[in-house]
């Protein structure tokens, strides 16, 4: 399995964007405006994508990505979330006011959109990759996923500040050796993070100290020009874990 990162940041800006991963061609794990930065022919191989949750900065890319492929495919593209994710975007994305509903379009009964309810507790496995939601602690529901293949297994945490499931999860993973993680704020912020229900590098040092597993350690989403303070304040209070910034366009093999 290939992952590419086509967004990681937190924010716009200078060629920073939004948080999108590909796996291997035909899988998308989120849709932010990483997504943008993908060809036409790429676009077109998108077959499935599991949404985190469904803040913008993930799922904006979604709504033009149908528009832009859905006449030319011959099947829907299938978005995987927790059920309360799907219903925001039915209730307020793809409601007809903000964008048309791809589910209905051009019918019912062959549309180019397709949802599909991930559940905690359900696996859904594609051609020798499977995809499993793990629990998170966002403002708004959301999830984690957990990828894995006969090679091992990559965990990326979505939007998340401390979860103690969310950590035993990762510890029941005996070959965890990729972990995609957040940290969105400097440790001055923490009352910014600790309200919006994100991580700062104080609050991510701590999460790491309760592993028991030793995956190496990704940080996504940092807030656009503070990823090199959160990233040195991150390498002093995780030291010993040799955190390294996830960068667009990198690609991790498992
Ligand atoms: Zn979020
Ligand atoms: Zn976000």
């Amino acid at each position: 399995m290939k992952l590419t990162v086509l967004g990681c940041s937190g924010g716009i800006g200078s060629g920073r964007h939004t948080t999108s991963l590909l796996v291997d061609d035909d899988v998308l794990i989120d849709a932010g405006s990483g997504l943008t930065t993908l060809d036409f022919e790429q676009l077109l191989k998108i077959d499935h994508v599991f949404l985190t949750h469904a803040h913008l900065d993930h799922v904006l890319g979604l709504p033009l990505l149908l528009d832009s492929v859905g006449d030319l495919r011959g099947t829907p593209v299938t978005v995987h979330a927790l059920p309360e994710v799907l219903q925001v975007l039915a209730t307020h994305l793809f409601n007809w006011h903000l964008w048309p509903d791809f589910r209905v379009i051009p019918s019912a009964e062959s549309p180019w959109l397709r949802f599909e309810p991930l559940d905690f507790g359900q696996t859904f496995t594609l051609a020798g990759r499977s995809f499993r939601p793990l629990p998170a602690n966002h403002v708004v529901p959301a999830c984690g996923l957990h990828l894995s293949t006969a090679a091992g297994s990559l965990v990326f945490s979505g939007d998340t500040t401390h979860s103690d499931a969310f950590v035993a999860a990762l510890n029941a993973i005996p070959d965890l050796r990729h972990l995609i993680i957040e940290t969105s704020f400097e440790n001055e912020r923490a009352d910014v993070a600790r309200a919006s229900r994100h991580h700062w590098p104080d609050s991510l040092a701590a999460e790491l100290g309760m592993l028991s597993v030793g995956p190496e350690i990704w940080i996504t989403h940092l807030k656009p020009g503070n990823e090199v303070a959160i990233m040195e304040e991150l390498r002093e209070a995780a030291s010993g874990w040799g955190v390294e910034a996830l960068i667009q366009g990198q690609v991790i093999e498992l």
